[in-house]
């Protein structure tokens, strides 16, 4: 209990509700310590479920006595109340003013979600679970209602296989943080999965060349299963029902079905597979899992239909004429810079369908994801939604790591508020986790970074050590200026505010812009302590390139420079 605030929950205080109250008392005593007072001795905050507002939403208003009373419609919403009342308050050390901020207000589009990729040694992967677990809250603060999760089943032969048992672990252990916060739990699944170990004469064709396929679907483990084949949609609904049980007492509010990428069967018998081999196995499994997880959403997606054969757009709105099938709740569609598919804008959704979209928010114009710190990307985001925000129900961004936390908020706060601009987001993030006074600097330093992009480092393999290393930036000369906004708001700071990752982030990214336009590219002593810590951050002491920190250090332990073998997976370009 801080000296700053005595938080008194109404009724029950197990649950999200108790959550609720004891992430309001920790962010209070973590930024305002616990030395010293506020005027008048300290503030009552009331927290009480009071349907009123509408499904997820809240009330901040005055009570008693000076008191501040936050109701929430349900307990998401008393979880969001707890988020809006947070951003607005003034917290330093020995410092705290309560938010002014007082009224209603609830969620417009009904699903604010993440996919969280949980490999290549990334944050999610590797980092210590309480770690990821915090930051699953802090989501929740910004209204994330859902968070979906991913068994990869081709890394595993079976679902014995220790390794896999070690994931699920992981894996449950993230959707429980959602649960204790109101997240719904989802899971990702292609819908012909397959184990590494899946029975050859069962697999799927992932050739070209015929049947329609002009090129072959990209990223295909070539252990999935062809549902044509006797015996394999059987053996689909065995091991998808013992990945349910292993999720057991996790609720699960979405399972998703994947068409491609990976996934997929170009066999005379499933092509094209979006219209026909898909569909044939997503129903069965679709089905089963209704069946034992009544609770769960169905969500069919379509990512890279028309992509590798013709006519899949054409062939689901044909099949959907008469409305959706009833084992389908959701449509799933985007694309990487595109966005929403072009047919769906030009000519709606196949059965009427709720859409989701899955903007990818880690990737884009950063090579390594994330690599070099924090990727906002406000004006993109801005662009995306409004050339098809009013078209879906909200969606599922699709992260790798905390460094597009700036993206993943916007899009929460698209979900909530669809005529919120980014801009306005973007500086209440900064007023909640760096300061009020600065927030117009760091929204303008923001944006700058944004126009700075893409950032990539080459490595040149005839060459090693930093000899071989050159790093680009698209700040075209712009990087110091940048870096000095950011320098100078970093005086403003409170100290632990300047520690805080988020910050560090932020910082790292425009200081080795800056370096790296001095130095030519080169790797220099600075980039190597920034990318150091960016790694001591991510825990991606053992990342893959694709979410690495690409220090010397970090490069000569993928390129084996210090002796050794090269390890698989390392990609440079
Ligand atoms: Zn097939």
């Amino acid at each position: 209990m801080s000296n700053w605030a005595r938080v008194e929950l109404e009724g029950n205080t197990a649950g999200v509700a108790g959550k609720a109250a004891e992430m309001l008392e920790r962010e209070i005593s973590e930024r305002c310590g616990t030395n010293g007072r506020a005027n008048g001795g300290a503030v009552r905050i009331l927290l009480a479920i009071c349907p009123g507002a509408g499904t997820e939403g809240f009330t901040i208003r005055n009570g008693a006595n000076g008191s501040i009373v936050i109701e929430g419609h349900d307990e998401r919403g008393l979880v969001y109340g707890v988020g809006k009342f947070l951003r607005g308050c003034r917290m330093r050390p020995g410092e705290f003013v309560p938010s002014p901020w007082r009224g209603s207000s609830r969620p417009e589009k009904p699903v604010r979600a993440m996919y969280f990729a949980t490999h290549f040694h990334n944050f999610y992967h590797d980092a210590p679970v309480e770690k990821v677990r915090r930051y699953v809250e802090e989501l929740a603060l910004w209204g994330c209602n859902a968070l979906s999760v991913w068994f990869d089943m081709h890394h595993y032969n079976g679902i014995e296989d220790p390794e896999a048992q070690k994931m699920i672990e992981r894996l449950r252990a993230v959707l429980d943080a959602g649960r204790s916060v109101g997240m719904g739990g989802a899971l990702t699944t292609l819908a012909n999965e397959g184990y590494a170990n899946s029975p050859e004469d069962l697999r799927a064709d992932w050739t070209a060349g015929h049947d329609g396929y002009h090129t072959p679907p990209g990223g295909h483990y070539h252990v999935e299963l062809c549902p044509a084949r006797p015996g394999a949609i059987e053996l689909e609904l065995k091991w998808r029902r013992e990945i349910l049980d292993a999720f057991s007492g996790i609720p699960l509010e979405y399972v998703w079905l994947w068409p491609y990428d990976q996934g997929g069967c170009t066999c005379s018998r499933c092509a094209p597979w979006g219209v026909n081999g898909f569909l044939r196995i997503s129903e069965p499994v679709a089905r089963m899992i209704r069946r034992i997880r009544p609770e769960a959403k169905i969500v069919l997606s379509t990512w890279y239909f028309d992509r590798f054969t013709g006519g899949e757009w054409e062939g689901l709105a044909a099949k959907f004429r008469n409305g959706a099938p009833d084992w389908v709740d959701y449509l799933m569609a985007d694309d990487f810079s595109k966005g929403i598919p072009q047919y769906v804008i030009a000519r709606g959704v196949p059965g009427n369908l709720p859409l989701l979209n899955f903007p990818e928010i880690s990737m884009e114009n950063m090579w390594p994801w994330g690599g070099f710190g924090a990727n906002p990307r406000p004006d993109h985001w801005q662009k995306y939604w409004d050339r098809a925000g009013d078209l879906v129900s909200g969606g599922f961004p699709y992260s790798e790591g905390i460094f597009e936390d700036i993206n993943k908020v916007i899009h929460l706060q698209f979900g909530w508020s669809p005529r919120r601009r980014a801009d306005d987001i973007v500086k209440e993030y900064a007023e909640a986790y760096f300061d009020h006074e600065a927030a117009a600097d760091i929204q303008r330093a923001v944006f700058r970074l944004e126009r700075e992009m893409p950032v990539s480092v080459g490595v040149d393999s005839r060459q090693t050590g930093r000899d071989a290393v050159r790093y680009s930036v698209g700040s075209r000369g712009q990087a110091a200026d940048t870096a000095a906004i950011l320098a100078d708001v970093e005086r403003r700071l409170a100290p632990d505010v300047r520690r805080s990752w988020r910050w560090r982030i932020l910082k790292i990214r425009a200081d080795i812009a800056a370096e790296v336009e001095r130095s030519g590219g080169r790797p220099t002593d600075s980039t190597e302590a920034w990318l150091e810590e960016l790694c001591g951050i991510y825990h991606a002491d053992m990342a893959e390139f694709a979410v690495a920190c690409p220090s010397v250090k970090t490069l000569a332990r993928l390129h084996g420079w210090e002796g050794g073998n090269r390890p698989e997976n390392t990609q440079c370009f």
